[in-house]
């Protein structure tokens, strides 16, 4: 068995991962980025390494850092968590070129699948059906423009090596496929590194069902459950659910079967997720996620199974613990997983909403289950992924699972970031979710969230004279050691009250916008592209900029028309919330 797990992530899935070697008896190894000095997965780790920086790239996308760090605290094992170097192949081979053990895939499997394009070839091997569409790089817009005319559209521009919704583009008509295109490129550039795009055909109302598969390194592959993640905006998820609700006899262990094949035809071991778009009883590969994915757990609670558990014993060479009969006995009852992310969900917007979380009550109670990589006093950092945690509920039933649930996010409390929470009770009360009805486009074209009020953030209280506990971190070599401290609580308050002071302010300015005609960015973010030129007559509600905030692009768009007067950024500049962008009279 291993000794030492460091787990190269942060937040809750860095959290799931310490919680899982911990029951094992195993040691475990932080690393973290100047702004996670004290993040939650830094104090339940054994021990922890700066990696230093604060982007991602500066810190947790550092390999050097962290084969240093790997090195230092002699761990025998790697983690990757979700995100960052998960489907990296070239980093699990400097893991294992170091004589440590990759929990994970076969980086042989994480290439072949790593890259949409080879992986529908890959599934296509197996036997599993694909979407329709190409399986080559698109050399230039007209092979796109070529495959929708002959198979209709609306198509989808997809980057090759994109993930979580990023460097996908879907296009209504032949006009709009160059701009889409270079969006899709640009998008996958900067988060991926690599433009390589495809084109497939979009489905107008499909369901997003995949399939959790975990095999040995025996040659053994078991589906453990099929989860529903249909309830998505921007092609991200925002409930999962397992089993997968209402499949016709037959298609759920079809798909299981199907997912099965994928794995195998790639030689695949570790756990890993075949996700397929479903429509009409049939089933189409989307792709394969080579790593354990966010909604894991749903799959956790119908089981009794502990995949991280699972994914540390394959890694050290023990075979499944279970045939695929005896995982098949042990589905019982429902999943749901609310993913709640620091966004305002206000108008359907779902505007990023990073900053300090003042307050978070997690929910408790029978069947309930909350994993976060955050508490109290946290802050929200505009460089990593907006997740604040995650609500998983089992119930003996469907509806069950979702009386629960609504009632548990009632009981969560999270103060001081804007939240998906009020979109996710409409989500949960809405008769067409409850029926099985909705699709992945369902949230964007059917459901009113008008009315959704974004939870404002609550001021600070001021405490008495008493002094407050707080730990700080040193750092020795590089190694961090926490001390406990005992400070006056305005210290305390004062660095949580700055950034919710600043949010407010965006705030009103961006009202201010469509009367004075300055055009204001809602939050902090780089300018990735201007849409307009000085002089240029602009319609209502046209684009202005595009703004990439929390690993996604946003358009900034013009809240009252008439001609452009000034513009005062450039492209590549880094601007605040609030912030003035462009002038129009
Ligand atoms: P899931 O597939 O479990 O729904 P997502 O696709 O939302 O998960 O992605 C999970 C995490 O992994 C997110 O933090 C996302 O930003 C990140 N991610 C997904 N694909 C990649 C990739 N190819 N490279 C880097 N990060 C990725
Ligand atoms: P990612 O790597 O970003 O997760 P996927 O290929 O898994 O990319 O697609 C993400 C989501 O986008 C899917 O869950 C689905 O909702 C939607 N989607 C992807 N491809 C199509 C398609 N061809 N037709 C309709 N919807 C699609
Ligand atoms: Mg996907």
């Amino acid at each position: 068995m291993l000794q030492k797990i460091l787990i190269a992530n942060r937040g809750e899935i860095a959290v799931r991962v310490i919680r899982a070697a911990r029951e094992l008896g195993i040691k475990t190894v932080a690393v973290y980025s100047e702004l996670d000095r004290n993040a939650l997965h830094v104090r339940l780790a054994d021990e922890a390494y700066a990696l230093g920086g604060q982007t991602a790239a500066e810190s947790y996308l550092n390999t050097e850092a962290i084969l240093d760090a790997i090195r230092q605290s002699g761990a025998d094992a790697v983690h990757p968590g979700y995100g960052f170097f998960s489907e990296n192949a070239d980093f699990a081979r400097a893991i294992t070129g170091m004589g440590v053990t990759w929990i994970g895939p076969p980086p042989e499997a994480i290439d072949e699948m790593g890259d949409k394009v080879s992986s529908r070839l890959a599934a296509q091997r197996g036997g599993a059906p694909i979407v329709p569409g190409t399986t080559e790089f698109a050399q230039g817009p007209d092979e796109i423009r070529d495959f929708g005319n002959a198979y209709g559209f609306p198509v989808c521009i997809k980057a090759a090596f994109g993930g979580g919704g990023r460097g996908m583009k879907v296009v209504q008509s032949a006009d709009g496929v160059d701009d889409a295109m270079a969006s899709a490129q640009r998008e996958a550039k900067a988060f991926f590194g690599r433009d390589e795009v495809y084109v497939e055909k979009y489905l107008t109302w499909p369901r997003h069902v995949e399939v959790q598969i975990v095999g040995d390194q025996q040659g053994d592959v078991v589906w453990v459950s099929t989860r529903d993640c249909s309830a998505q905006r921007r092609h991200q998820k925002l409930i999962e659910e397992a089993p997968a609700p209402g499949l016709p006899d037959g298609v759920e262990d079809a798909m299981g079967e199907a997912a099965v094949k994928a794995a195998k035809a790639v030689g695949y071991y570790n756990a890993g997720t075949v996700e397929f778009i479903y429509q009409d009883g049939e089933f189409f590969f989307l792709e394969m996620n080579t790593r354990l994915q966010v909604e894991h757990p749903v799959t956790e609670v119908i089981t009794g199974i502990d995949l991280v558990e699972w994914q540390i014993r394959v890694a050290s060479g023990e075979p499944l613990p279970m045939t695929q009969e005896q995982v098949a006995a042990r589905r019982y009852g429902h999943g749901i997983e609310i993913r709640i992310n620091a966004e305002d969900p206000a108008g359907g917007k779902f505007l990023p909403s990073p900053g300090p979380i003042t307050k978070l009550v997690p929910p408790d109670g029978f069947g309930v289950r909350f994993d976060s990589g955050y508490e109290s006093g946290d802050e929200i950092s505009q460089y990593y992924d907006n997740l604040v945690g995650k609500l998983i509920v089992w119930g003996r039933t469907r509806d069950i699972a979702i009386a629960r649930t609504i009632r548990a996010l009632d009981e969560l409390v999270v103060e001081g970031v804007a939240t998906t929470i009020p979109a996710d009770l409409a989500i949960l009360r809405h008769p067409d979710f409850v029926a099985v009805e909705h699709s992945t486009k369902w949230v964007e074209q059917n459901l009113d969230l008008s009315g959704v009020g974004s939870v404002s953030a609550a001021a600070p209280e001021a405490d008495g004279e008493e002094l407050v506990e707080r730990t700080t971190t040193v750092e020795v070599n590089g190694k961090r050691f926490a001390v406990k401290m005992w400070v006056p609580p305005s210290t305390a308050v004062a660095a949580a009250a700055a950034p919710a002071r600043q949010k407010r302010a965006a705030a009103g300015s961006g009202a201010a916008a469509g009367g004075s005609g300055q055009v204001t960015v809602p939050m902090q973010g780089t300018i990735v592209k201007i849409l307009v030129e000085v002089g240029q007559q602009i319609e209502l509600g046209q684009g202005i900029v595009v703004l990439e905030a929390m690993k996604m692009e946003n358009q900034i768009n013009a809240e009252k028309a008439g001609v452009v007067k000034e513009i005062k950024v450039a492209t590549g500049d880094t601007v605040g919330g609030g912030d003035v962008v462009a002038i129009i009279e």
